[in-house]
């Protein structure tokens, strides 16, 4: 059976030698010695001034939200994972959906102005698959406007544009760390950030509000990282290089095998951006098996793909009825006929190949 994707864990015994100081110092969670670790090697190799450590990346984005005090709209777009859209909503904001791009499907950067109203605090653009967003053009508009800019970057960790990592753009961007991701901490998420008096709030958000032993002074939940997940971090870091690598010779491989056939268009490559090769997401159109067809017939075989992102976040029940879900046909468009791969550092080439036959040639 081949899955979408596949966590990457640690040998086994390296992650028992890092965990072995915890039965030390019954240090569990609050900000250990391994919080401080993963948070200064992060700092290194994705670098970046500032990093905050989460539980989860979700948690992440609603602190982030929470932190930069907004109010009123958000423009975002549909086309991503859930989370996206739920922070919005959970911060009692509302989501204005703004359309993707057709060529890498991130937000539409010519769409976003002609959305702005008096009630826009905040842009929300998603790095979709790892491919960065205009961030030029998103921070010429976020100045002109006095924009918020918070990047949900849970796809793009170890990327760069232009030689700039991709934490760096926007007022804070959000890493996820979930098992799936390219980089894990089991569960755990990131936030990035230039503007240095960000890291005090953000402990206090991820923290209950709480600013002293006797006071809190925010309504605020608990969205700590703790030290078992902070020591997988720290094991899985030392060999993201690698990691990374091995991701790049599968899409290559994909790559070559699907190339040039009439009614799948690939994944471009984005000129000036450094890849972290996390996802590899396929259109099928007018070709002889429709994208839902292809998932079926990969299935029979035990081999699992993803239609990843849809429906769009707007269409979801949870909003029936109850947010605008304005004009994003490209978005639409996209989300029925897309289709990501399986795609993990251990997946064999020969799968590769294997998977491609399947979908070229039906065996
Ligand atoms: C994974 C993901 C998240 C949420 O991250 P978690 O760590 O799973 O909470 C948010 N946005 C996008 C685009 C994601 O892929």
């Amino acid at each position: 059976m081949i899955n979408v994707t596949k966590s990457t864990l640690p040998p086994y015994n390296e992650y028992i030698e890092e965990i072995k100081s915890i039965w030390e110092t019954h240090w569990l969670t609050n900000m250990g010695d391994k919080y401080y670790k993963l948070q200064e090697e992060l700092k290194l190799y994705m670098d970046v001034p500032n990093i905050s450590l989460f539980a989860n990346g979700h948690l992440a984005l609603e602190i982030a939200l929470e932190a930069l005090d907004l109010e009123g709209e958000v423009i975002t777009t549909p086309f991503t994972f859930v989370s996206t859209t739920h922070a919005i909503v959970r911060n009692g904001l509302t989501p204005v959906f703004c359309d993707i791009n057709s060529v890498d499907y991130t937000i539409d950067v010519n769409l976003i102005e002609s959305l702005i109203t008096e009630k826009t605090s905040a842009i929300m653009p998603v790095h979709v698959y790892g491919n960065i967003c205009d961030v030029e053009e998103i921070e010429r508009i976020a100045n002109k406007y006095n924009l918020k800019v918070i990047y949900d970057a849970a796809h793009a960790f170890g990327t760069k544009y232009k030689g700039v990592a991709s934490g760096n753009f926007g007022d804070i961007s959000m890493f996820s760390f979930h098992a799936t991701k390219v980089f894990n901490t089991i569960e755990g998420g990131g936030l990035t950030f230039k503007n240095n008096g960000y890291a005090d709030l953000l402990k206090v958000l991820q923290n209950f509000g709480i600013t002293s032993q006797e006071d809190a002074n925010y309504i605020a939940g608990n969205a700590k990282m703790n030290e078992f997940q902070a020591a997988m971090g720290i094991c899985n870091l030392r060999r993201i290089n690698d990691e990374i690598f091995k991701r790049k010779l599968i899409v290559e491989r994909y790559r070559n095998n699907l190339d040039g056939i009439k009614g799948i268009k690939l994944p471009i490559i984005q000129e000036d951006v450094a890849s972290n090769y996390s996802y590899f997401p396929v259109i099928f159109n007018n070709y002889s098996l429709s994208r839902d067809e292809v998932k079926v017939l990969l299935e029979e075989n035990d081999i699992f793909s993803r239609k990843y992102f849809y429906p769009l976040t707007s269409e979801l029940t949870c909003y029936h009825n109850k947010i605008n879900k304005g004009y994003t046909p490209v978005a639409q468009y996209i989300a029925d006929r897309v289709l990501t791969l399986p795609l993990y550092a251990d997946l064999s080439l020969s799968d590769v190949d294997r998977i491609c036959e399947i979908i070229k040639y039906r065996k």
